[in-house]
């Protein structure tokens, strides 16, 4: 099993969607576990904010794929950019995927924060304005 969100190794972490009645199938994933803490509470908040609704994976991958391509270039670049990848050693191909999944894994846990990160400014945001001007009818 791998991480719902970043893709590596997941460590027993589990979610389930408390909108769903206990004996809704839908309230469970054997796909919503994860590899820490960190991944689990990204997760848990975009489905609080989303209501369940997972957000648009493929455009996040999508741009985590992008963000694999410097770091790529970067390795094979010091090891070679004219060899051919059948002349890549069993230790610089392990090395190159490495990189990519390194890349790849960082950027999802990245994205995924940034947007817990900027929910969480926006709630706090209304919260904030709702204690400086309480219902007593007054108005900004
Ligand atoms: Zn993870």
């Amino acid at each position: 099993m791998t991480c719902a969100v970043c893709s590596r190794q997941a460590k027993g972490l589990g979610w389930f969607n408390p909108r769903l009645k206990r004996s809704d199938p839908a309230r469970y994933s054997d796909r919503w576990v994860f590899c820490s803490m960190a991944c689990q509470n990204a997760f848990s908040q975009i489905m609080n904010k989303t209501e369940g609704n997972m957000i648009n994976t493929t455009e996040m991958e999508n741009e985590a794929i992008v963000s694999c391509l410097m770091p790529l270039g970067d390795y094979v670049g010091t090891i070679g950019l004219q060899r051919p990848l059948a002349d890549f050693s069993r230790q610089e191909v392990l090395t190159l995927i490495e990189v990519v999944v390194t890349a790849f894994q960082a950027r999802m846990l990245a994205e995924h924060e940034r947007v817990a990160c900027r929910d969480r400014a926006f709630l706090e945001q209304r919260l904030a304005r709702q204690q400086q001007w309480p219902s007593t009818g007054r108005t900004a």
